[in-house]
């Protein structure tokens, strides 16, 4: 007899690496290393998920409905074409393992969320990688990769690690020209920072199409990536089946309460909004007058180029010793980068003032 063995592909996947929390033997000053929101969750959030310590015995209402309604309120959205999960990671994998199987090909771009090709691996599906151009999805390249068995395309806009964005026009012509029997979905998990007017977030593309969805999440500039909650807006047809395959009650208690709470802190996001609108540009300029090559980014981090791989971990060694954690995304295929979310006016300083020292040092 042999030992169980999982249906194939799952054992090609390199599991995911999140961000560091800590050094050792080291007080921890910033974690830069998952995008978290630096202003972390509204007082608000956290006043309903402590409140919700009462109810812990039950279970939570099984489709969100009042978080549904209230994302529906902010944005303006059908509720009835929205889902919310436990963050939006588990949405995009339920997405993959609705339309994606054996033989099937999911398509990113290169530098696109490491998530895409886990979850294609995930199915056995195949995944197929586009060239970038300039750190940037590049849309023809995308469309030269479609094939026959291409059934997802998934593009984060803007995307992590690279904080660079596809227009509104990059989108649609994108989409335009995907086959309809392929699921476009447009993970907008940094939206919220994006103040560009060539931008959208993908909402209209899902109103005007039967093969798009965006999702989103409250992990980012709503600080509340522990919690895990996220959802996505659809068409009718997707949002039927992800609500036949999904667990009936994905999204915590403590999670609906807190997301609705969250949603109503207006000045609380627009105060998070604020600090990046600040911090990001100053600390791009910094990094760049110390000959360092920040990306030009729309999120709420940086990708700093260092010029070899030896320097990129020779900085992040240097910041971690100065309880400064930065991301390292070699296994995003680059390992001359590091990436650096934008903290607090404290936190970005404090790394400023790190690499002035290691841009002397070496
Ligand atoms: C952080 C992130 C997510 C995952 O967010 P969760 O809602 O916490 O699962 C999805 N996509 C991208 C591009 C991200 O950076």
């Amino acid at each position: 007899m042999s030992a169980p063995s999982p249906r194939p592909g799952i054992l090609n996947i390199a599991p995911y690496v999140p961000g560091k929390d800590s050094v050792e033997g080291k007080e921890t000053i910033a974690k830069l290393s998952s995008n978290e929101g630096a202003l972390g969750p509204s007082p608000k959030a956290m006043a309903a998920y402590a409140k919700a310590a009462l109810e812990l015995h039950r279970y939570p209402d099984g489709d969100s409905g009042k978080l549904r309604a209230a994302i529906g309120r902010h944005y303006g959205l059908d509720a009835e074409r929205i889902i919310c999960g436990a963050g939006s990671d588990e949405l995009l994998n339920l997405l993959v393992r609705a339309y994606c199987g054996p033989g099937d090909e999911l398509l990113y771009s290169r530098f696109g969320f490491l998530m895409y090709p886990i979850n294609a691996l995930g199915v056995g599906a195949t995944p197929v990688a586009a060239p970038e151009t300039d750190y940037r999805a590049d849309v023809d390249a995308m469309l030269a990769k479609v094939s026959n068995k291409t059934r997802v395309v998934c593009v984060a806009n803007p995307n992590n690690p690279t904080g660079s964005y596809l227009t509104k026009d990059d989108v649609r012509r994108l989409h335009a020209g995907l086959p309809a029997n392929v699921l476009l979905v447009i993970d907008a998990a940094y939206a919220e920072y994006v103040s560009r007017n060539d931008y959208e977030s993908g909402v209209e593309l899902v109103d005007q199409a039967e093969n798009v969805v965006m999702t989103r999440t409250f992990s980012k500039i709503y600080g509340m990536g522990g919690l895990r909650l996220g959802w996505m807006y659809g068409p009718a047809g997707v949002v039927d089946v992800i609500n036949r395959l999904r667990q009936p009650f994905n999204v915590n208690l403590a999670a609906q309460a807190a997301g609705i709470a969250a949603l109503a802190d207006i000045a609380h996001t627009d105060a998070s909004r604020t600090n990046n609108d600040i911090w990001l540009p100053w600390l791009s300029r910094e990094l760049q007058q110390l000959g360092f090559d920040p990306l030009p980014s729309v999120g709420n981090f940086v990708l700093v180029g260092f010029g070899s791989r030896e320097r990129a971990v020779a900085a992040s060694d240097w910041l971690m010793n100065d309880g400064l954690i930065p991301r390292l995304v070699a296994g995003y295929g680059l390992p001359e980068h590091l990436r650096i979310t934008i903290g607090t006016e404290a936190e970005v300083k404090a790394v400023r003032d790190s690499l002035t020292k290691f841009a002397v040092k070496q």
